[in-house]
């Protein structure tokens, strides 16, 4: 990666973190954002006790304005992002509900940090991207890009939504250097699935530790340091014909 400069958004807890730990650790400088100023300053601290350089950037990717204020702010202290990493994501624990009783605030909520950011934060890298001839794209999309999540209408169609941006961008971009791919994780052990797990086994009468074996053929939850190697390759030159593709990292949960 030697120090490539790298974005990963919603890194303060979950996949995120585990993905900014991997990245920095292979060499790359990863600038961090969240709106959790003090779970950001928990992953800064160890990248940096592990020799990793970070930059924390606190801001709501609800807000429209965000991903120019984080991308130029990245550019003022280390100049272009050549990595983005597109992770933070509102879940389908937020608020899970039938379709009819649909809370249409969540709706709008979930499309505009699970959809909009991630477009307009790669507008913006783009940019800079095109110029330098250069760039890795990776969006954390989701199993339910490929398959309902039940209860959770605004959750499936945003990552559905995630898997067309990942294919539009790497056809749009893949002749210049630029690649952009989805990861697909499965159930995975963060703050996130602990909700759903609550949810569900309160829906289907069952205890959070048997829905845990249930997650995956692997008979448990993915962790996020199983994500995170993927991450890794994809940022790397190495990855440079691995372009629109949405790989699955779910234990075999489905099969794509
Ligand atoms: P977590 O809820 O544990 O972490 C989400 C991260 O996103 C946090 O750092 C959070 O920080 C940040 N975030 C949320 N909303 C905003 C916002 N409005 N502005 C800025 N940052 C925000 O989730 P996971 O680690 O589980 O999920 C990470 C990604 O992986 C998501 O895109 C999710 O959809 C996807 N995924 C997760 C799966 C799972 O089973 N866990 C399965 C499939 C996909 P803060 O709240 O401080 O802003």
């Amino acid at each position: 990666m030697q120090s490539r400069i790298t974005l990963v958004t919603g890194a303060g807890r979950g996949i995120g973190r585990a993905i900014a730990v991997a990245i920095a650790a292979s060499g790359a400088r990863v600038a961090i954002t969240a709106r959790s100023s003090d779970q950001l300053a928990s992953t800064a601290n160890e990248i940096e006790a592990a020799g990793g350089k970070v930059l924390l950037i606190s801001d709501d990717l609800a807000d429209r304005q965000a991903p120019e204020r984080i991308v130029q702010k990245v550019r003022e202290y280390w100049g272009p992002i050549e990595v983005l990493i597109n992770n933070a994501g509102i879940g389908s624990s937020i608020d899970p509900r039938p379709l009819p009783e649909f809370d249409d605030s969540i709706w709008d909520l979930t499309l505009a940090v699970n959809v909009t950011a991630p477009y307009l934060l790669t507008k913006c890298v783009l940019t800079d991207m095109l110029r330098a001839s250069w760039g890795r794209i990776i969006n954390i999309s989701s199993v339910n890009s490929q398959v309902p999540a039940l209860h959770g209408v605004a959750y499936t169609v945003s990552k559905h939504a995630l898997a067309g941006l990942t294919r539009s961008t790497a056809k749009d971009v893949g002749d210049k250097g630029i690649t952009c791919n989805a990861i697909c994780p499965g159930v995975t052990a963060t703050e996130m699935n602990d909700r759903r797990l609550v949810y569900d086994s309160r829906r289907l009468n069952t205890s959070v530790a048997q829905l845990e074996t249930q997650a995956s053929p692997l008979g448990r939850r993915v962790q996020p340091d199983e994500i995170s190697p993927l991450a890794v390759l994809l940022a790397s030159d190495e990855a440079r014909a691995i372009n629109g593709q949405l790989i699955n990292v779910c234990g075999g949960l489905v099969y794509g």
